[in-house]
């Protein structure tokens, strides 16, 4: 352990080591540099241009490159990096994690990067976490490039910009609090946003983009890959938040998905019968979200239900684990909340509300059952990522955060990232007290509370973190009742909540924030608070993780501002009660604590710390397994597009058919030749590559549901002493080779049986145009983000019947060769 920190230490060391003589440079250009005039400093882009053209290496330009962003900062924006900030962005460069503490400049730090490597004319992304952080930092930065010459585009859900900055404007300092609403920024479309040289963007937006560009029908409709005729490059980003990103969200992907025909009277029916359900009929697994019924509950479910065996019907068995699981895990204004009539998702981390995002596999129309809103269908995947893959796209990718050392390993195992810890600007001079430890939520509640309003009477500003929207209300509900004026953000509106964050370090403050909520926005200290002690935070409970503890007390504190924080803790907390273990179930009942004492026992800081360890350890683990199974769909995945991408250009088309044909021999093909001479020579050229898309896709869509079966499948077998992971790599792959097989076939087959054909009437499939299809299209995280192990979990392999998906004289499922109706579907 000891010789593991230190091993780290003197690495970081070393990089600080080697960073010095490269920032020092940079110092040793800025007179020369500062000398030069507006439209001087602007040549320099064009200089470095036409130098990296000739072949000069980025590293050889990067000193005086950084020289000219930070003058450019400075005469724009009034901001000079600081050296710190340097580091962080030479870091950044190379493809690396800059640690940098809140409020040290990150968004600044980025500037620096983003310009040497927008130079090449490949484009530079800049990934934030909310539309109004990619609104605010665009507007935020965007003069330094303005004057430098670059173009910066914006990406946010609804509309894509880029920036512009008023003429007379340019030279005003604009206020900070004004940032990000879009006075700056003017519409346009999303391939203008990234034919910008820099475009700042959210990961959705990023992530769907590429999605759908991979579904297009014409090249033309691509946005993120083709604009620049770069086809296919994604040349660098800077992830913010990385740790959120890739860490937090990891297990998040990103699904198109269109509604599918399904009747809902299995749903209703099964929320009728779960309440019915005595405990001893289920077991239930907390930690990973999954229930399954026991011996005693399959008897009498099959009693109710009147079926022999229950087991022979998979779609039964999985709706009724999943009203089961609607009922017992998850929970109204937790979990969800219903609004308009609608099942509305509250995201785990970060208490916020996800509209349009829907469980998967059916949980969340269990959960409309139960709450007797109207159910909605289900849907078909038409295409999904996940963010860590789309990220790994990226020919160089970077990451900042003020949380990254923790989970160093992780970075550098799975993303093959190393993080880098920057030193701060002056030294952080935050008090960190100890826990406080309560025996129960109602003692806890009452020591946060008593704490808060010590603090208000002193007008002490206070920022009080918690872990979900029900708990922010709770508190504010406490606030209320002895009359503590307070602010209350669930994360539901960034820009507004950002205004009234940017004021929570002002005298007599009381902000009640969720962990994400006003997150990358600055709180500065009002008049007079530095002499109260600075911003006071107050964690609710402890985090799963530590670095999110972390990521709270670095709101205070910032910039050698003095600060506080201290967490509190109850034994019946979540994180207690179901990673605590035996130990502190034990100590609860031996010690007889009274209730408003908090206690102090060394045993349960270590339990505590422990607990907090096994469960960044599970999610590890979690997330490691996940991308086992993730890399072989991605790999497929890859293939598919390149293929699709070929088709699309009409390579290989003909190519491909020739050698269809000629493995089929004579009849088939004067067949096929008589049909093509039937066509006109603009459909010769059409119809063959619209054929091949249709088919293509329609095959990778089945195949996506087909794989997603496969994986539940394989865990059965992990019984067999079978090694699921390596089961599931076979059969991936097979089946993938009857998709290969099957595509020339099918496709080839369709275009003989095109009898009358004028191109428009042609039926394109149901997601060409995708953004006039909004409506339908929902954007899906599964369940597996919330029972965490969709992937892991034995318990749950069942899904919908294979059946309703594979005609009965298709290739079967599991990748025989032989035909559905003579292998798994038969009988
Ligand atoms: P972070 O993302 O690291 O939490 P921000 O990018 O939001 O931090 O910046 C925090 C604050 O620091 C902002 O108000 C910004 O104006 C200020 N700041 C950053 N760098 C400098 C600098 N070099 N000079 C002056 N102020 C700076
Ligand atoms: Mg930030």
């Amino acid at each position: 352990m000891w010789n593991w920190l230190k091993n780290i230490f003197d690495h970081q060391q070393r990089q600080l080591k080697r960073l010095k003589p490269i920032v020092a440079e940079i110092n040793g250009w800025e007179a020369k540099i500062k000398a030069l005039s507006n439209a001087k400093l602007k040549e320099k882009t064009a200089e470095f241009r036409s130098r990296l053209a000739q072949g000069e290496r980025e590293e050889l330009i990067l000193p005086e490159a950084f020289a000219v962003v930070r003058e450019a900062a400075r005469r724009t924006l009034q901001m000079r990096h600081y050296d710190v900030q340097l580091m962080a962005g030479i870091v950044l460069h190379e493809g690396k994690i800059a640690e940098q503490k809140t409020g040290e400049g990150k968004t600044l730090s980025a500037t620096l990067a983003l310009y040497l490597n927008a130079l090449t004319g490949q484009g530079a992304h800049l990934v934030t976490v909310n539309d109004y952080l990619a609104r605010r930092d665009c507007e935020w930065m965007g003069p330094i490039f303005h004057l430098l010459g670059l173009t910066v585009g914006c990406l946010n859900h609804e509309q894509a910009y880029l920036f512009q900055p008023p003429a007379a404007k340019e030279k005003e300092t604009i206020n900070p609090a004004h940032l990000g609403r879009g006075d700056f920024l003017v519409p346009v479309t999303r391939q203008e946003a990234y034919r910008a040289d820099i475009t700042y963007g959210t990961n959705n937006e990023f992530g769907f983009d590429y999605l759908r560009d991979n579904m297009v029908y014409d090249l033309s409709e691509m946005v993120q890959t083709c604009p620049r005729g770069d086809y296919g490059v994604h040349h660098f980003a800077i992830v913010d938040e990385v740790d959120f990103l890739l860490i937090d969200q990891a297990r998040t992907p990103l699904i198109i998905s269109i509604p599918q025909e399904e009747s809902n009277e299995l749903y209703l029916k099964f929320a009728r019968l779960v309440p019915q359900l005595l405990p001893e009929y289920y077991e239930i697994d907390e930690k990973r979200k999954t229930v399954h019924l026991t011996e005693l509950g399959i008897a009498k479910i099959e009693k109710l239900l009147g079926v022999k065996n229950l087991y022979q019907n998979f779609a039964l068995v999985h709706h009724l684990e999943q009203a089961i699981r609607a009922y017992k895990l998850f929970q109204r204004d937790r979990d969800y909340i219903v609004q308009d009539n609608q099942v509305i998702i509250v995201d785990e981390f970060t208490g916020r509300l996800m509209p349009g995002r829907r469980y998967a596999e059916g949980l969340h129309q269990a959960i409309e059952a139960k709450e007797g809103v109207p159910i909605q269908k289900e849907s078909k995947t038409l295409a999904t990522i996940t963010f860590q893959n789309y990220f790994r796209l990226y020919q160089k990718l970077a990451g900042m955060t003020g949380t990254a050392i923790t989970e160093a390993e992780e970075f550098q195992k799975i993303y093959n990232l190393e993080v880098v810890v920057i030193p701060t600007h002056r030294p952080v001079i935050r008090r960190d007290y100890a826990d406080r430890i309560y025996k129960n939520q109602r003692a806890k509640y009452a020591a946060i509370i008593a704490e808060i309003k010590e603090k208000y009477q002193q007008q002490q500003p206070v920022l009080i973190g918690t872990t979900s929207v029900e708990k922010n209300e709770l508190i504010s509900k406490l606030l209320k009742r002895h009359h503590i004026p307070h602010q209350v953000l669930n994360a539901k509106n960034h820009q507004r909540e950002a205004e009234i964050i940017a004021r929570a370090g002002e005298k007599g403050a009381v902000t009640v924030a969720t962990n994400l909520a006003g997150r990358g926005t600055d709180i500065k200290l009002g008049p007079g608070v530095k002499e109260l002690g600075g911003l006071h935070v107050i964690g609710t409970e402890r985090h799963e993780a530590r670095r999110i503890d972390l990521q709270l007390r670095g709101r205070s504190g910032r910039q050698g501002d003095p600060g506080s924080s201290r967490f509190y803790v109850a034994l019946d907390d979540d994180l207690m009660r179901i990673f605590g273990g035996e130990q502190i179930a034990r100590l609860m009942e031996r010690f007889n604590f009274p209730e408003d004492q908090p206690i102090e026992h060394p045993l349960i800081s270590k339990q505590i710390a422990a607990a907090q360890k096994r469960v960044e350890g599970f999610n590890f683990d979690l997330r490691k397994h996940l991308v086992e199974y993730d890399d072989v769909i991605n790999k497929q995945r890859e293939i598919i597009y390149q293929l699709r991408r070929q088709i699309l250009t009409n390579q290989g088309i003909e190519e491909r058919i020739a050698r269809f044909l000629e493995e089929k021999g004579a009849p088939l093909k004067t067949k096929y030749e008589e049909k093509m001479a039937s066509f006109s020579p603009a459909e010769r050229k059409a119809l063959p590559r619209l054929i091949y898309l249709q088919t293509l896709d329609q095959l990778w869509m089945d195949h996506i549901d087909l794989l997603d079966e496969l994986r539940r499948g394989v865990q059965l077998r992990g019984y067999a002493q079978r090694d699921p992971l390596v089961e599931f790599k076979n059969e991936a792959f097979q089946t993938f080779k009857t998709l290969m097989e099957r595509l020339d076939q099918e496709a080839i087959t369709r275009l003989l049986r095109i009898e009358v054909i004028s191109a428009p009437t042609l039926d394109r499939p149901q997601i060409t145009n995708l953004r006039a299809e909004q409506e339908k299209i929902s954007y899906t995280i599964p369940s597996s983000e919330t029972n965490g192990t969709a992937a892991s979990s034995p318990t749950q392999p069942f899904r919908k019947s294979e059946k309703q998906k594979l005609g009965r004289n298709d290739p079967c499922w599991c990748g025989s060769g032989k035909k559905y109706k003579k292998c798994h579907g038969r009988g």
